[in-house]
């Protein structure tokens, strides 16, 4: 059944660029054009010119844009990669698919990203990347995560697929690291009509493998440099975004304010909300709260329905898939802490104050419930 109250309303968002997106599906549907070309060159353009980087590739899904950048960086069998385990699974997926070992350091309980503190004790001689994940939106701490990097000779890798148009001190993700990916999934703040996404880099070298390793390895038709894959954006999602990308602005804006009026209204309760560092520009692809009842406060909500869920209820490092890297419970408890006391609240910039104060109802009905201890 639908939710009175859904995570996302993509048929809202639909109706207010409807007319817009249906032309400019109709232009690549006439000229039959699919793969490269137009559209996804003009959106890489776009993309770049929007993150305040020289380069666009777009490439298959968020997750290939990790996976391809890492090897454009040069990672492989050997390296090690340092990330966050509070993130979703890609993020170290793409890792073990470049043949490389993810080597996880603690969250900070607040921003739930890389504590930066502990990323110099995580690195070894084998160390090659940082993966910093911008969760939920907020930009992770980039000034100390560069300066190790620097220290240590080490590559950065922003993950934006959860930030796009974030800032940190004035600097957009995507815009920090040596290079960034971003994720078009249609649940992001910036989503297509499918699977899509996008390198962005400074680093000619980076885009240029990039570029390769996208299309079979090849820069002219049948002349192969090196073995590649076939993980291209294509023109029709690449149509889609770009008229998507002239509301991001205005989307992401709406995002903010409705965090601010569920950060105001939702003051009273004794749960922990979402705080932003100063000089950072959050733009909440999810607006995460924290309590030790959170458990029962996503089945509340759920029976309200107001759709919460916990981001992430595993982490990575306590996954089945990563047994194999030897971690056990206790090696993060930063992490593991949050992963059981976090739960998000709808925050999509089609929300009405209507529905944000139904949510602020719910809430206060459930601690008059439970009791506020
Ligand atoms: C969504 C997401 C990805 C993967 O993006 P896809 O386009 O779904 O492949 C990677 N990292 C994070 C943090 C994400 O939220």
């Amino acid at each position: 059944m639908a939710k009175r109250i859904p995570l996302i309303n993509l048929e809202k968002q639909y109706s207010e660029i409807k007319s817009d997106v249906n032309r400019a599906l109709g232009s690549v549907i006439k000229r039959q054009s699919f793969i490269l070309g137009k559209e996804t060159e003009e959106f890489e353009r776009k993309t770049a010119r929007y993150c305040g980087t020289k380069y666009g590739v777009g490439v298959n899904s968020g997750t290939d844009a990790l996976f391809l950048a890492l090897k454009a960086m040069g990672v492989k069998e050997g390296d090690e990669v340092i990330t966050t385990p509070f993130t979703f699974i890609a993020t170290a997926e793409a890792i073990v698919q470049a043949g490389a070992r993810p080597v996880f350091v603690d969250i900070d309980p607040v921003t739930y990203n890389m504590d930066p503190d502990l990323i110099e004790k995580a690195v070894t001689k084998n160390s090659k990347v940082i993966l910093a994940v911008h969760i939920y939106g907020l930009c992770s701490d980039m000034n100390n995560i560069s300066r190790v990097a620097r220290e240590k000779g080490l590559l950065v890798l922003e993950d934006c697929a959860q930030a796009i148009g974030s800032l940190y001190n004035g600097k957009k993700a995507g815009s920090m690291g040596d290079a960034a990916a971003i994720s078009f999934f249609p649940s992001k703040n910036l989503g297509c009509f499918g699977d899509g996404g996008m390198v962005v880099t400074g680093n000619r070298r980076i885009y240029d493998k990039v570029r390769l390793l996208r299309n079979h390895g090849s820069r002219i038709s049948y002349y192969h440099e090196i073995i590649g894959y076939n993980s291209r954006l294509d023109n029709i999602q690449a149509a889609v975004l770009k008229i998507k990308l002239n509301y991001l602005e205005k989307w992401l804006k709406r995002r903010i304010e409705n965090a601010t009026m569920l950060n105001s209204y939702l003051a009273e309760f004794p749960i922990q909300l979402p705080e932003i560092p100063r000089g950072c520009k959050h733009t909440f692809h999810l607006y995460v709260a924290r309590s030790k009842k959170a458990g029962r406060i996503i089945r509340f909500m759920n029976s309200k329905g107001i759709d919460s869920r916990c981001y992430y209820p595993i982490p990575l490092h306590l996954q089945k898939c990563f047994k194999y890297l030897g971690y056990k419970r206790g090696d993060f408890r930063q992490a593991e802490k949050a992963s059981k006391e976090v739960f998000n609240i709808p925050v999509y910039p089609e929300l009405t104050k209507r529905d944000i104060l139904f949510i602020r109802d719910s809430i206060k009905e459930f601690f008059r419930i439970e009791g506020r201890n």
